[in-house]
């Protein structure tokens, strides 16, 4: 195989491509080339303006990650961090103070925005910062794709008594780091999305790949979201590639972020079971060929085959990049064997 597609969140997706790369060149997947070709197509929902300035989370903990950018103990934004442009507008009273928006982070911020304001889309731009994060280390060897070039956003309904509907709709940012999640999710609302338009090569990527990986990325506010962009479902279900998932959720619960608060909120089980059959089996109008869950989900199998999946149980936690490739080599073997 020479050409893998994932479609991804940020930090569970950008760990797990790390791990994938590492197998990659390592010759730790079966019948992938070392030399194959990784392209990436990120969710962009969780965008926001920010003091003027355009934020791409998801791509950019994409591209700090795999560009060894990151600082690894936050898992967003950039190592080494400062923020002295954070702390002289909270002395403005500017708002939100609530957005982390790091020094040298706002460098990137700068040169997309700038570059949004000349005409370029959102793929360009991602395409000309990934000269300086990606090609030195990469080559060609890894693409990163915004599903989208249109402006699509994550919105969440979240109880409010001071309303008099009761209820309000927040950013998607807002209810993740102001609020952390703490309060349940009522609803999720995708602005943009049902008119949005996939970005350039992101079909042919799903189309023409020779594996199509869903990482273990939250399944509603990442994957789901591409998964919304019209024509990106159909392009999954009608690829000749096989297509193969890894549980996000491993014990009932997320390992880190909020995808439990999320699953929640449109009413799909909890557990790596009830994902693995919210994706659901091609051969059922679902999305997957295998899904793989954690060892200690090994109950869920029986109800996985069932329902026309290939489904398997190994360690999902991504510790390190080694047990992380052996997750991918796992997951590539359940549906090429
Ligand atoms: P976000 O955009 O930063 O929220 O990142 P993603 O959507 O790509 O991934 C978030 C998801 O990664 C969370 O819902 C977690 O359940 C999942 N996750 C994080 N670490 C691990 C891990 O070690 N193993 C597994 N199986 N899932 C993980
Ligand atoms: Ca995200």
């Amino acid at each position: 195989m020479r050409a893998l597609t994932v479609l991804s969140g940020g930090m569970g997706g950008a760990r797990f491509l790390q791990g994938l790369l590492h197998g990659v060149r390592e010759g730790l997947l079966p019948g992938v080339d070392r030399d194959a070709v990784v392209t990436v197509v990120a969710n962009t929902a969780d965008d926001i303006w920010v003091h003027g300035l355009k934020v791409c989370p998801d791509l950019d903990t994409v591209m700090y990650t795999l560009g060894e950018g990151i600082d690894p103990e936050r898992g967003w934004g950039r190592r080494e961090e400062t923020w002295s442009v954070k702390e002289e507008l909270a002395a403005y009273g500017v708002e939100p103070t609530w957005f982390g928006l790091g020094d040298r982070d706002v460098a990137t911020h700068l040169v997309r925005t700038q570059m949004l304001e000349a005409g370029y889309p959102l793929s360009a731009i991602t395409t000309a910062l990934c000269r300086r994060w990606l090609e030195p280390t990469l080559g060609e060897g890894l693409r990163l794709l915004p599903m989208t070039d249109d402006r699509v956003e994550t919105h969440v309904v979240v109880a409010d008594p001071d309303e008099p509907s009761g209820r309000r709709a927040i950013h998607f940012q807002e209810y993740w780091v102001r609020l952390r999640a703490s309060v349940p999710a009522e609803t999720v609302v995708v602005v943009g999305l049902d008119q949005s338009t996939p970005g350039p090569g992101v079909l042919e990527a799903i189309g023409e790949a020779d594996l199509v990986v869903l990482p273990p990325s939250n399944p509603v506010v990442s994957v789901g979201t591409i998964l919304g962009v019209p024509g990106i479902r159909d392009a999954l279900r009608a690829t000749a590639a096989p297509v193969v998932g890894l549980s996000p959720i491993v014990g009932g619960t997320h390992v880190r972020g909020m995808a439990e608060q999320m699953l929640r909120s449109i009413g799909v089980e909890v557990s790596a079971r009830g994902v693995g059959l919210h994706y659901g089996a091609r051969s059922a109008a679902g999305v997957l060929d295998g899904w793989l869950v954690d060892s200690r989900d090994a109950d869920a199998l029986p109800a996985l085959h069932e329902a026309g999946l290939a489904a398997a149980a190994v360690p999902l936690m991504m510790s390190d990049p080694a047990a992380t490739a052996a997750m991918a080599a796992a997951a590539v073997d359940l549906v090429t064997r």
